[in-house]
């Protein structure tokens, strides 16, 4: 049985002193022995960015990919060897800009893949520009009078895209972190989880402070229920997005390799879903 120790190797991180991304390294490194992995059992697959490095960072298989392309790497790995467990990772940048397309057809696609999105508003690793995910008003180098763009609410178009698995998270928070890194990896599909992770370099507005001041736990609304899509999107509308827990899962719909004709005998066959379309299309 390895522990997070095993996941750790000699390459030294090259992320700027408390860069949110650290913890999102740790977290994944217990989340990986919680669940029982070994680091031969995992693959880490990142785009490009300061957090696409993470992939560098973990002792495991590892692709430090393309800009947005972390996803069509990761759903491969996992279709070729589905014996792994497999994490894909990067940036708001990278996964709600360039890579939407991909994010979009993921979820829906419900490949057996977590996805951790270290979400820190903008453009780090090109010394800050304004990313899907800035306030509108948020002034950068690429936006000197203030965004005039609104910030793209991910959490709600995962839901409305059919996720199985939506969480969010706050670096700072490593114990909640690791716990929904826990249960992406457990979950069978294709889990998302967005993480607050503060770049201190060059987003002075979205710091520490604000998120612990902005943020409200799921755990302190009474009678959550992460199986309710539609308190879900009613909590998420009501915070503008600004929640951390689990905000959604649904473990009835089979994942993608579950419906591959001859993977899975106990899963859902081609005749099954013909017999009973209709129960199908409502997953
Ligand atoms: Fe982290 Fe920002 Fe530094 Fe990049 S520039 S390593 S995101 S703090
Ligand atoms: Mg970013």
């Amino acid at each position: 049985m390895a522990t997070f120790k095993d996941f750790r190797n000699n390459v030294k991180p090259n992320w700027c002193p408390g860069c949110g991304d650290f913890s999102v390294q740790a977290a994944i490194q217990r989340a990986a022995a919680n669940v029982g992995v070994v680091p031969e059992e995992l693959a880490v697959v990142s785009g490009i960015g300061c957090s696409g490095r993470i992939s560098g960072y973990i002792n495991s298989y590892g692709l430090h990919g393309i800009h947005g392309r972390s996803l069509p790497i990761a759903q491969g790995v996992k279709m070729a060897n589905r014996e792994l467990t497999v994490v894909a990772s990067g940036g708001d940048g990278d996964g709600f800009a360039i890579g939407m397309g991909h994010t979009v057809h993921a979820i829906r696609r419900n490949i057996d893949v977590t996805y951790i999105v270290m979400d820190n508003q903008i453009y780090g690793l090109t010394k800050g520009q304004t990313s899907p995910r800035s306030e509108m008003g948020f002034k950068t180098k690429s936006t000197p009078d203030g965004s005039i763009e609104s910030s793209l609410n991910v959490m709600e178009l995962a839901l409305t895209a059919g996720s199985t698995f939506v969480a969010q998270s706050f670096s700072s928070d490593l114990k909640e972190l690791t716990s929904l890194i826990e249960q992406g990896m457990e979950h069978k599909g294709f889990s998302l989880i967005n993480v607050f992770s503060p770049c201190v370099t060059f987003n002075k507005v979205n710091t520490y402070e604000w998120f612990k001041e902005n943020l409200t736990s799921l755990n302190t609304i009474e009678n959550y229920d992460p199986n309710s899509k539609v308190q879900a999107m009613n909590t998420l509308m009501e915070h503008n997005g600004l929640v951390t827990g689990l905000i959604y899962q649904n473990t009835e719909k089979p994942s993608y390799e579950e419906m591959v004709q001859g993977f899975n005998e106990e899963g859902l066959t081609k005749q099954d879903l013909t017999m009973d379309e209709t129960k199908f299309n409502q997953l």
